[in-house]
């Protein structure tokens, strides 16, 4: 674990966690970890927080806005048979839940519906299970979500509407792949025209309901690969002209379902599935102007995506592009992932860590489990955590809705290049782009750096000045209008660090010959990527810089897995010195020790930074864990931001932290990723860290009451210096929230 002044030491690092930080006070520690401290350098420069935004009437929010907490027993075809409506709506309504999802469906009805095709589920037997459930849930006080899914439908359908369905290459119909009674429903046919709407019509004729949710459409993390006859002759699958027109859709079919929600009430709205984090199917611009309800379907991890902050970087996201407007992130109490049991608890650990960073990233709680056998579960493990949690929280509510983000430095998430990017040959272009995102958000984690994603259709500089830096971790397609605004933040006064093919292609994947902003980046291309053969590039150091800070007794780095070369410039800090094959070990050394092609390019512009690696570093950092890579972009960060900071939060141990302003001040939140489950699997148990100090320059005029402790209950001292306000949290088991009053 690289910390930002201290590292622990082998001798420490063997140590059980909690007993390694202990090792660490001044009385035991080494002498070489003093020389690491003086190696990481002085404390960041505190650039004061902004004016206070001024109060918003809470009269003027749309009911949503003030929801907080979502509950969800997402129903099965045998819950009329089994679930007792009672007890599910006072455990949702004893544990605070402010909102339920109630199945409707479209694969299943779960009331008397008479939609043609809408088949009734077999233990429904006339019942209205649904009407039932949103009487109970209505009794209670509780608003009411309709819950639909019209991706899959039954044969007679078929029959009727063969039409209806998505259809590979051959023709031929695509079935669900885990029950072929059910095919697949194509969003570009009339399925979507006719048939939801005619349900949405029918409940709101026979029910009072808050607003409509369809599940199962749009696509997560991909888009559809269908030949049916409507789809044939739209543009190929997996292009930008594609993306483009199923973007339409999806916009078009949301205003049309959400026209038909405000039939009955105009303030009734639709929303759709949605998540996938930085690799949403739809735009994400577009429906960040479109949803006022952003559903975040983001319930948990999987083996092919491990890492601890799955949920966290779902929230950045919505914080992007919601502008403020609702958001929640459904955290299973099932056990989620590649492996999964739909009626069974997971971890409570892990399932806490999920609505902690649900929290911490600024979306309203969301807790879901599946089925409600034996009246309200066989598995009732969950139901204790979940209430517990969302009682915790509703007693904090003040405190933990965010106003603002606090961050100075923006990551690009480049939505496009996330979906459509080819990658190198030898990368599977599906993982490629996630493992980039990984190894940035890992840097930044690691290097406790405060930063939000901006989405590349946000670049405008009212929206990115904020920001002391931007980060473009090859961000390969670029539009010439994106790479403008780019070069108005430089010219503003702002920073940037890119990578790899950063501007190689525009916004319709046409490859450019040169870098799309070569001339702010001084690069010019020299040649095709070059991909690794066994023993990756090496970076040699050719003279001293801050970037290079800590590296010593070594003549040259790690580079990265593959680079684009680029033409020599003047005065180089690290040259690049080629690959070669790492096995046999006979060959395994350099054809050439020393070339004159960059392996970063550093300039300064007035009180901009530029910053470029021409190889994928942040990539290669997460398939590798380098240390030295970390350091390296750790370091050009620092470089690049002037060492500047908003908020410092200085102690020991891995975590992630979000700083916010809230109404009654601010609000320092700190998930405790220190755990050896923080890459895989599930957190078991948790592995409490030690004093972490927190420091923040206040604005004018800004007077501190109290720092309270929300998860430990406890106010806590803090001094002020001048505008510096610093108090020392002592202790954080898996998450605390220093929530900060002034006024
Ligand atoms: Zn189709």
């Amino acid at each position: 674990m690289l910390n930002r002044r201290t590292f622990l030491k082998t001798s420490a690092a063997s140590l059980p966690l909690a007993a390694a930080i202990q090792t660490l006070n001044p009385a035991t520690v080494s002498a070489e970890t003093i020389a690491d401290a003086a190696i990481g350098g002085a404390a960041p420069k505190l650039i004061p927080l902004p004016a206070r935004l001024a109060p918003v009437d809470p009269s003027i929010l749309s009911w949503q806005q003030n929801i907080r907490r979502v509950g969800q027993s997402n129903m099965t075809e045998h819950d009329p048979a089994v679930m007792n409506i009672e007890q599910w709506a006072d455990y949702w309504h004893s544990a605070g839940a402010d909102i339920v999802f109630i199945s409707v469906t479209g694969i299943l009805a779960f009331y008397p519906s008479k939609v043609q095709f809408h088949r009734h589920g077999k233990f429904l037997n006339g019942r209205d299970f649904f009407g039932e459930c949103v009487v109970a849930a209505r009794k209670r006080g509780m608003r009411v979500v309709a819950r639909m899914s019209p991706d899959l439908n039954w044969g007679d359908a078929l029959e009727a509407h063969p039409e209806w369905a998505m259809r590979d290459g051959n023709g031929s119909v695509l079935f669900s792949g885990e029950d072929p009674r059910l095919f697949r429903t194509c969003m570009f046919t009339r399925y979507m025209d006719d048939y939801v709407p005619a349900i949405m019509r029918e409940i709101n004729s026979l029910y009072d309901v808050d607003c409509f949710y369809t599940n199962g459409w749009p696509p997560i993390g991909s888009l559809p690969n269908c030949h049916c006859a409507v789809c044939s002759k739209l543009p190929p699958p997996n292009t930008a002209a594609y993306w483009r027109t199923f973007n339409d859709r999806v916009v078009e079919l949301w205003h049309k379902y959400d026209g038909i929600a405000k039939e009955k009430k105009s303030d009734s709205f639709y929303f759709a599935n949605l998540g996938g984090n930085v690799r949403c199917g739809p735009n994400l611009d577009r429906l960040g102007k479109t949803a006022v309800w952003f559903q975040a379907d983001n319930q948990g991890r999987t083996s092919d995506d491990p890492a601890v902050w799955g949920c966290s970087l779902q929230g950045r996201v919505c914080s992007a592009i919601m502008d403020g407007k609702f958001a929640a992130n459904v955290s299973a109490a099932y056990s989620t992932g590649t492996v999964r049991w739909r009626n069974a608890s997971k971890n409570p650990a892990e399932a806490r860590m999920w609505l902690n960073e649900t929290q911490a990233s600024g979306m309203a709680l969301y807790y879901h489990f599946i089925g409600s056998e034996a009246g309200f579960g066989e598995d009732r493990r969950w139901q204790k955590l979940g209430s517990d949690y969302f009682q915790w929280a509703k007693k904090h509510d003040a405190h933990l809705k965010p106003r603002r983000s606090l961050a100075n430095i923006g990551v690009i998430m480049g939505q496009s290049t996330q979906l459509l990017y080819p990658a190198p040959a030898g990368a599977q272009a599906h993982d490629y782009m996630r493992e980039t995102t990984h190894g940035i958000y890992a840097t930044l984690l690691n290097g406790r750096f405060a930063f939000d994603f901006v989405h590349e259709d946000r670049l405008d500089l009212e929206r990115i000045s904020k920001y002391r830096a931007l980060l473009l971790p090859n961000i390969a397609m670029l539009s010439d209008r994106q790479c403008q605004q780019i070069r108005d933040y430089v010219r503003s006064g702002g920073s940037i660090m890119a990578s790899f093919e950063t501007g190689l292609y525009d916004e319709n994947l046409q490859r450019r010959e040169e870098f799309a902003i070569a001339d702010l980046l001084g690069i010019s291309k020299a040649g095709d990527v070059i991909e690794t053969n066994g023993n990756a590039y090496y970076g040699r150091i050719e003279r001293s810089h801050p970037i290079l800070d800590g590296f010593s007794n070594t003549n040259w780095l790690p580079g990265a897995q593959n680079r684009v070369p680029v033409k020599s410039v003047p005065d180089p800090v690290l040259t690049v010195v080629p690959g070669f094959v790492q096995y046999p070990p006979e060959l395994a050394y350099p054809p050439a020790s020393h070339t004159d092609e960059p392996a970063v390019v550093l300039r300064e512009v007035a009180s901009s930074r530029l910053a470029y690696f021409p190889g994928d570093i942040e990539r290669t950092f997460w398939l590798t864990g380098h240390g030295d890579l970390l350091r390296l972009l750790q370091n050009t960060i620092r470089w690049i931001t002037q060492d500047e900071a908003v908020v410092n939060v200085d102690g020991d141990g891995f975590l992630e932290f979000f700083a916010w302003e809230t109404t009654p001040g601010y609000a320092i939140h700190l998930l405790n990723y220190t755990n050896p489950n923080a890459y895989h699997g599930w957190l078991s148990t948790v592995y409490p860290l030690g004093p972490q100090t927190v420091s923040m320059t206040l604005p004018s005029g800004v007077k501190v009451r109290a720092v309270d402790l929300l998860r430990s209950d406890r106010t806590i001292p803090f001094r002020l210096e001048g505008a510096v306000l610093r108090f020392t949290i002592p202790r954080v088991d898996d998450y605390e929230i220093a929530a900060v009053t002034v006024g």
